[in-house]
């Protein structure tokens, strides 16, 4: 694999991949097209710059005396920051490092009060959908909806049932499949009125719009950074201080204690922090959650609306180009004049689709995604496959998604 050099203009926004050439299998080599940022975005220039001024500085995280571990827990503790202040938090919301989106949803689902009744939609991403049932939660699985205002319809009536106790909405922001964007004001209200809390799976939203804690008024959020134009496995997860600061800590271990004592009966008592250390257990993380710091100034300083014009005048080119080749069927639960993120589903009829991915890579330079995402009942249901199909990602049932965002170049859509 060889790489070439920066890119002759270098904005905010350029990104790392830029340049880099693919081999083909009919001999020589093409640039090539990521058109799979939905999985993981390409690295931006400028958050890879900043991470190589801070790496000689690393050090231990609240650990250490010396310069360099003061000096990183305070980078650290100013990432947290950084991240509140791209989200919109409130002022006394936490904002906890995590590996990544499935890590923080799995992290609030052990947090949550005993007896808690969650809803989910059956369209979720596995890491949204899954988290809940797997620690022990009651919960409802909501259809699909077939478009935003029966999303809310569907989630009124579902919430209506709850008598007193706690309960939690879990919703994507932008679908991983079809990238159709969810009415999440509309939901974070629906949750409320119902005495119901709201958890935003934005590991597709956060990339591609601004989200405000605030204004859509959602009480948690979670994304990746690896999604989010920054390398180094961390993700978030941000939100209301209360039930995290009650719930048992995530992993038990150093770091998330204030005292720990052998007592006279031979046990041991801790006594665990309450602030987001209590969910970080262990060594942090510290150049992962620079990077998402670093890739959140970057998003904010370039001004996202620059981001959206780029991505709409593309995915406008994309849509246009897919409906005109004969057999091609974009995914969609909301309808063509849905709004949407730099995310498209297809299929093409009499084609092994999983193999259609291969070719694009291997006769064209094109790295797209095939499968189903992660979203197995979502894609059945879009594929006209029974619920209980036993398929699995490898099998008959795959559909393509292209996803991209800053960086990509129309000549990447245009070959495809
Ligand atoms: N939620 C959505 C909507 C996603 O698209 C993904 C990943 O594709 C996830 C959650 C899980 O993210 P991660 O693999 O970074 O944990």
């Amino acid at each position: 694999m060889t790489t070439s050099c920066a890119p002759a203009t270098p904005t905010t926004l350029d990104v790392l991949s830029a340049g880099v050439r693919a081999p083909l299998a009919t001999g020589g080599d093409i640039e090539y097209a990521a058109l799979d940022y939905a999985a993981s975005a390409p690295v931006l220039r400028r958050v890879w710059e900043e991470v190589a001024e801070y790496a000689p500085y690393y050090g231990s995280v609240h650990r250490g005396t010396g310069h360099l571990s003061r000096l990183s827990t305070e980078l650290f503790e100013r990432s947290r920051e950084t991240v509140a202040r791209f989200l919109d938090c409130r002022p006394a919301d936490q904002v906890v490092f995590t590996r990544s989106t499935t890590d923080s949803l799995n992290l609030l689902a052990a947090a949550l009060p005993a007896g808690s009744r969650v809803f989910v939609f059956e369209t979720e991403h596995h890491a949204a959908l899954l988290p809940w049932a797997h620690h022990g939660h009651h919960v409802t699985y909501l259809d699909a909806p077939d478009s935003p205002e029966h999303a809310v319809a569907l989630a009124e009536s579902a919430l209506a049932t709850l008598r007193g106790g706690p309960a939690l909405l879990c919703v994507t922001g932008a679908s991983n499949v079809t990238g159709e964007i969810w009415p999440i004001a509309e939901l974070a209200a629906a949750a409320h009125r119902h005495g119901a809390r709201i958890v935003l799976d934005a590991a597709q939203l956060a990339p591609h719009r601004p989200v405000s804690v605030r204004e859509l008024d959602v009480d948690w959020v979670a994304f990746s950074g690896h999604k989010l134009y920054a390398p180094f496995g961390a993700g978030v997860l941000a939100g209301r201080a209360d039930w995290l600061a009650d719930g048992e800590p995530y992993l038990a271990g150093g770091g998330a204690t204030r005292v720990v004592n052998r007592l006279a009966d031979g046990g041991v008592s801790v006594r665990w922090a309450t602030d987001e250390a209590r969910h970080e257990a262990g060594s942090p993380n510290v150049i992962g959650a620079f990077a998402i710091a670093a890739a959140c100034r970057a998003l904010t300083e370039a001004g996202h609306q620059t981001l959206v014009d780029h991505e709409q005048r593309l995915l406008a080119r994309l849509r246009d180009g897919l409906a005109a080749v004969p057999g091609v069927t974009e995914l969609s639960l909301f309808g063509p004049a849905a709004d949407r993120v730099a995310v498209a589903s297809f299929t093409v009829a009499g084609r092994d689709n999983g193999q259609l991915a291969v070719q694009l890579s291997e006769r064209h330079g094109i790295g797209v995604r095939s499968g189903m995402f992660c979203a197995q009942p979502l894609v059945r249901k879009l594929l006209g496959a029974s619920a209980d199909s036993a398929e699995d990602c490898d099998g008959p049932l795959q559909a393509l998604r292209v996803s991209f965002g800053a960086g990509t170049p129309e000549e990447h859509l245009t070959r495809l």
